[in-house]
């Protein structure tokens, strides 16, 4: 399959017709790696200072199941998550790929990196002799590594972890790194955003990414441009509290301001997302989240009025033609 093709099955329209990139992504894959003579990705999974959230999403891959990402999609070299070997022959197995595939395995990153007291707020593994932090295994990892790729809000952008008062000095990936990192943000990353992401990288290389570093397959256009109560928003029909049917802006919602393609793509094996559940979008994919979207449930004029964001002057309709 050409490029081009795949990157249609991830768009708006070819979703809307029935989740043609979920349903048809293993047999792609497959069958590129056989025409190929291809191995499958190789993955070195660091996580970091999160909740967990994203690989608890990332379980809840539906098209392919988990089973099948790993039997034939990815090679998970090594996961502190997922693996079975601990402490000491884990660090070994961390030691021995990152030789023996440097240069060639693609760096999962999951959490944030604590930056204050040289790292020490987040530990990822220690010797006899010493700590080691996750600040200077994804710096080390992260020169060794083909691709970086930052899953969810934490790693892409600092998110939750560095919300104010931020504490630990918690920061994304990409301000610990000399390089490039493939942001896929949010507050769980969607499935689909990452194993698509990974998809590409497997068979195309590095997707094209906006000036955020997030793949554009994914996160192209405003939440507020497919969403289901778009048309009580131009007719300026808002709701007065939860669970009224119309446009949620009056309650906060921030999908005007943020990019991802939930209202089509869906959560929970495409099943629903936060608008079609009656709460407002609280902006998980944003480079400000959470602090750019606090008060949580408080219309963009009047965050501006208390501060919520700190970081920026939120622009109501940002985003809304797009
Ligand atoms: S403001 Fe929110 S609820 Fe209203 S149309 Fe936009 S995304 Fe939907």
């Amino acid at each position: 399959m050409q490029k081009e093709e795949f990157t249609g099955l991830c768009g708006e329209f070819a979703f809307l017709k029935n989740h043609e990139l979920t349903r048809a992504i293993l047999p792609i894959v497959e069958s590129h790696l056989a025409k190929h003579n291809q191995e499958k990705l190789p993955v070195v999974w660091i996580e970091t200072n999160d909740s967990g959230d994203n690989n608890i999403s990332f379980m809840n891959t539906t098209y392919p199941y988990l089973g099948r990402v790993f039997t034939d999609m990815i090679d998970l070299l090594y996961s502190n998550t997922f693996m079975a070997a601990q402490g000491r022959e884990a660090l070994g197995i961390l030691d021995q790929v990152a030789e023996t595939y440097k240069g060639k395995f693609t760096l999962v990153v999951e959490g944030a990196i604590p930056k204050r007291e040289n790292g020490l707020y987040n530990i990822i593994a220690r010797t006899e002799n010493r700590l080691i932090t996750a600040l200077e295994a994804v710096s080390w990892l992260g020169q060794r590594a083909e691709y970086v790729v930052a899953a969810g809000t934490c790693a892409s952008f600092g998110g939750p972890s560095a919300a104010r008062p931020n504490i630990t000095g918690s920061v994304g990936v990409r301000e610990v790194l000399d390089r490039e990192v493939i942001n896929v943000s949010g507050c769980p990353v969607n499935p689909d955003w990452f194993v698509g992401t990974l998809a590409h990288l497997l068979m195309y290389g590095r997707p094209e990414l906006d000036n955020l570093g997030r793949p554009t397959l994914f996160y192209g256009f405003t939440v507020h441009r497919h969403c289901q109560r778009r048309s009580y928003f131009d007719n300026n029909d808002f709701a007065q509290k939860l669970g009224d049917i119309e446009c949620m802006f009056s309650l906060g919602c921030m999908g005007p301001r943020t990019r991802a393609d939930c209202p089509y793509r869906q959560w929970i094996n495409y099943v629903s997302w936060p608008v079609k559940a009656n709460t407002p979008c609280i902006g998980c994919t944003n480079e400000d989240f959470p602090d750019g979207s606090m008060p949580f449930f408080t219309p963009m004029p009047e965050k501006e009025k208390t501060g919520g964001s700190g970081r920026e002057k939120i622009k109501p309709t940002e985003g809304c033609k797009e």
